[in-house]
């Protein structure tokens, strides 16, 4: 008896249940990958490259059995489902609308086949939709999600026999990564993720709920693109978070929870994706496109003349990664300094981060710009200069991404402007006054409320 394994978000052996579901009653395993390049276009090189990695990983776990087909998935699930001779196809579940709406047609493809797609588990610790207020509605508030979602508790990692893999079953093989330049990702893979978790674990965690803010410190854990990819499941990283009864593994339990409520936030209202969940700033109060065209270019370059902001910018073209705080203050720039709508914005970073998953994407967008759910209110405007000043107070992390500004010492790099033209001069002017282009945020928004 044969079934298939179709990978997509759970790209690890470890705490799968849905690949221990494919494998039981002594079932060998198809483990399948389909690759599909409608899907891989919406991805930049940053992510391409960090899922091909990730692929080789998992192949190399497998003992070089994974197999990978390009194609449509309800073309490529029946035709090997066919040509294994297995009636069923085993998934972790998938929540975002396009995953939703691709399995439906999967499912139907499969029937036609004589094949079953079968769903055990999710990407969450607890399947988004599952919790509900007293009133039986779903969350709209982060906190009261997270008490239920903490009451409510979830499984054990699962365990099992490792799985025996088919055998002779045709690959394609995996295709050549895409130029990266300069591009320098963090390492893919299940061992890579369970080893940085380690290494949170030991010397991570202590420090975790004063420094997480701190982009000079390197005081996180780096397991967005796990995360993503499912190279480890949350399951497995609250557990460990169990033994602790520290305000580190309390911070980074309710860092989780912010992931399980976008998710449960996005299954309720699949169109936040990309459309505001609720409006605070009338439509001409953002620019016009050929202004926008130009406010993008400098922004996404990391050329804005504040250098926060501009170190941020420059790490995600760096690293296809950046600091969640820098994420918040850049994403602030563009929404309410330069006066760019957010999804502007969300796609650039959708094609940048080697973390980039709609959910967490698009809902934290929406949070900066004020027009989600549980959003932070549209008058809170991060200031650059003192994010800054005060989250990166020897301005390391600009130094660090800026090389214009190398020359300055301290605290002095996050306003150059206020030195002689010498000390940087290839750094460029800024390109708007903050405390201007604040101001009219907030009148647009307060027109908006009249
Ligand atoms: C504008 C913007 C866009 C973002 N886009 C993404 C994205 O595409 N993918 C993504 O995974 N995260 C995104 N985030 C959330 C967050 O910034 C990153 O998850 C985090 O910075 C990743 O670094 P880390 O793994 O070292 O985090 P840690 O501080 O070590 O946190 C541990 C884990 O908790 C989760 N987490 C932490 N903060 C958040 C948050 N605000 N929302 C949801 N989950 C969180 C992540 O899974 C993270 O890996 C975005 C945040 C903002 C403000």
């Amino acid at each position: 008896m044969t079934a298939i394994h179709w990978f997509r978000r759970d790209l690890r052996l470890a705490d799968n249940p849905a690949l221990l579901a494919a494998a039981a009653d002594g079932r060998d395993v198809v483990p399948l990958y389909v690759l599909d390049d409608a899907l891989l276009a919406r991805s930049g090189p940053p992510r391409r490259a960090y899922l091909l990695r990730s692929l080789r990983a998992l192949d190399d776990a497998t003992g070089g059995r994974l197999v990978v087909r390009r194609g449509a998935p309800t073309e490529v699930l029946p035709e090997v489902a066919r040509q294994v001779a297995a009636d069923e196809v085993h998934v972790a579940s998938s929540y975002e609308p396009a995953g939703r709406r691709r399995d439906e047609q999967v499912r139907t493809a499969l029937e036609a086949a004589g094949a079953a797609l079968v769903e055990t588990g999710s990407p969450y610790a607890v399947a988004p939709g599952r919790l509900r207020t007293g009133g039986g509605t779903p969350f709209q508030v982060f906190t009261p999600f997270r008490t239920a979602w903490l009451a409510h508790g979830w499984r054990a990692p699962a365990t099992g026999p490792a799985p025996r893999w088919a055998q002779g079953v045709r690959s394609d093989g995996l295709p050549d990564e895409p130029a990266l330049d300069d591009l320098d990702l963090p390492d893919a893979g299940e061992a890579a993720a369970r080893e940085r978790w380690a290494a949170m674990l030991d010397d991570g965690l202590a420090g975790y709920a004063d420094d997480r803010n701190r982009p000079d410190l390197h005081a996180t854990s780096r397991l967005s693109p796990a995360l993503k990819w499912g190279e480890i499941h949350p399951r497995t990283l609250l557990a460990d978070l169990a033994r602790s009864r520290s305000d580190g593994a309390a911070a980074f339990r309710s860092e989780l929870a912010w992931r399980e409520f976008h998710a449960d936030v996005l299954f309720h209202h699949p169109t936040a994706s990309w459309q505001s969940l609720r409006e605070v700033a009338p439509d001409d109060s953002w620019v016009t496109a050929e202004r926008e065209a130009a406010a993008l270019e400098v922004w996404a370059a990391g050329r804005t003349g504040y250098p926060f902001v501009d170190a941020g910018m420059r790490q995600l073209r760096a690293e296809g990664w950046m600091h969640g705080r820098l994420r918040m203050v850049t994403a602030s720039f563009l929404i309410k300094d330069l006066h760019v709508a957010w999804q502007r914005g969300a796609a650039h970073f959708m094609r940048w981060l080697v973390d980039g998953d709609v959910p967490q994407n698009q809902l934290n967008w929406q949070w900066v710009a004020g027009t989600g759910r549980d959003a932070a209110p549209y008058f809170r405007v991060f200031n650059p200069v003192t994010q800054g000043r005060t989250l990166d107070p020897d301005g390391t992390y600009v130094r660090r991404w800026v090389p214009e500004l190398r020359g300055i010492p301290g605290a002095a790099v996050h306003e150059p402007w206020k030195l002689p033209r010498a000390a940087a001069p290839d750094y460029p002017e800024r390109v708007v006054d903050h405390a201007e282009e604040r101001k009219v945020a907030l009148d647009a928004h307060a027109r908006r409320s009249r």
